[in-house]
């Protein structure tokens, strides 16, 4: 169970430098925009939660609150940073990316911002990859593009090497937009440079086009991947229905968390069936999937599958094969539905014709939509703020409407997925002609 004390955050001393913010927001006396110490956001959303805890509001879970702060850590004309991004491409990186400089140059004043390329591999110097200033005109127009200027990588580094470059470098506050990976690296990181007293402050902005981490809210990019595969999940739907026994089948990302299926399937209510890793399904027997698809086809002619990646590996071999960075390689869920939904049909003499669209590299290049680009823009801003007030092995996030500050730790101790008991899965029974159960 949750409690105040996993929710605080490393500060790195007592914030002593009035804000240069200041002189845009109406001066310190007006502090409108300030956030105070009391504005705590609460982690439980019901009365009965509340309730249940027995606490008082003080010792009751909360989180602290994002925004500018009226005194800061650093002191804005000394201070250096450096920017890094890891793992997986994402939309909005590059927005990401973008307001940070923007933030720290324009309203900080702070200009000396560092791009480390290729993920934590460009802070390991023996590799070789030169690092790059990041002004406001590098950064201008990198929002258009999709994928990240900075480039990333996956694979382990040394996190002291990655400290001594820090320090070397004299960098106050590194920013790290990166997936589940990248954060663990971030908090090892940042525990490291306190061990050493460094002064370092380690800040998070957590990437997952998954949508697949817990307590941040919803993830950057996650809008316009899902967008994005709700319009292969149309094209699939229009080519199915022109076929005879047409089978539309889109393989979408989620490796653990089938966030994207679900959202692009009901965004239409052009899938019949979605598939994800939380909610397991049988392929045999009356009430398996091949059985239900052949019933579907025989009603309406076509039928539309939409299968998170990570959905049905209890089917399939284990290949026991992993990435740079130890993830596991998942089998290929796609080709084994095609298979098995072919013989079927094939055993009684008939034939499916399928389309099959695999958009995962397509989605994940593309850049942000326009909300998600606002909303990599304030989570940057949230994130410059959060570490010029000197906060350390943190990630910023959005809950109930608030910009707020978790603890890298609580973010990675588990992961977050669509709950079968929830009302998203409960939408999605709703928007298909999935029954309740494929078991
Ligand atoms: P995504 O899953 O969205 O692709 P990710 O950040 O999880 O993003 P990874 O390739 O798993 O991607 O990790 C990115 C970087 O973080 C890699 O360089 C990896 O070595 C490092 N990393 C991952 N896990 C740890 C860990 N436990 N400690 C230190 N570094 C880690
Ligand atoms: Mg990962």
């Amino acid at each position: 169970m949750v409690t105040l004390a996993d929710l605080q955050v490393t500060r790195l001393g007592e914030c002593t430098v009035a804000s240069p913010l200041a002189s845009y927001v109406g001066g310190r006396a007006t502090n409108q925009y300030y956030v105070g110490e009391d504005d705590r956001i609460l982690f439980d959303d019901t009365v009965e939660l509340v309730r249940a805890r027995g606490l008082s509001l003080d010792e009751m879970p909360s989180f602290e609150t994002g925004g500018p702060r009226a005194d800061i850590f650093f002191d804005p004309a000394t201070t250096r940073v450096g920017i890094v991004t890891c793992g997986g491409l994402c939309p909005g990186l590059n927005d990401v990316i973008r307001a940070l400089v923007l933030e720290l140059h324009e309203h900080y004043g702070v200009n000396d911002v560092t791009g480390f390329r290729n993920g934590y591999a460009g802070l390991v110097p023996e590799l070789g990859l030169t690092p790059i200033q990041l002004t406001p005109e590098f950064v201008q127009t990198i929002h258009e593009r999709g994928g990240t200027v900075l480039g990333t990588s996956r694979g382990a580094q040394d996190v002291e090497v990655i400290v001594d470059t820090l320090q070397r470098r004299r960098i106050d506050i590194l920013f790290v937009i990166g997936g589940d990976g990248s954060m663990r690296g971030a908090h090892r990181i940042a525990q490291e440079a306190l061990r050493r007293d460094a002064g370092i402050a380690v800040v998070g902005v957590p990437k997952t086009i998954d949508n697949d981490i817990p307590h941040i809210g919803q993830s950057f990019g996650f809008q316009t991947a899902y967008s994005r595969a709700a319009q292969s999940i149309k094209a699939a739907k229009i080519e199915a229905e022109a076929a005879i026994n047409g089978v539309g089948l889109v393989k979408v990302m989620g490796r653990h968390a089938g966030f994207i299926a679900c959202y692009s399937a009901i965004a239409n209510h052009d899938a019949d069936f979605v598939l994800i890793p939380e909610v397991p399904f049988s392929l045999d027997g009356e009430n398996g999937l091949l059985a239900h698809v052949r019933r579907t086809i025989a009603a309406q002619g076509h039928a539309v599958i939409v299968v998170a990646e990570g959905a049905g590996q209890e089917h399939l071999p284990d290949a026991d094969d992993h990435d740079a960075s130890g993830n596991k390689r998942l089998a290929d869920i796609g080709r084994l539905l095609r298979e098995r939904i072919g013989d079927d049909f094939a055993a009684r003499g008939e034939e499916a014709l399928f389309r099959y669209f695999d958009p995962g590299y397509f989605i994940r290049s593309v850049p942000a939509d326009p909300a998600d680009s606002v909303y990599c823009a304030r989570l940057a801003q949230t994130a410059v703020h959060a570490g010029m007030a000197g906060r350390t092995d943190l990630v910023v996030g959005r809950r109930r409407h608030r910009f707020v500050h978790v603890p890298i730790a609580y973010v990675t101790h588990r992961t977050h997925g669509v709950s079968p008991d929830g009302d998203l899965w409960l939408s999605v029974l709703e928007s298909t002609s999935q029954p309740l159960d494929m078991v």
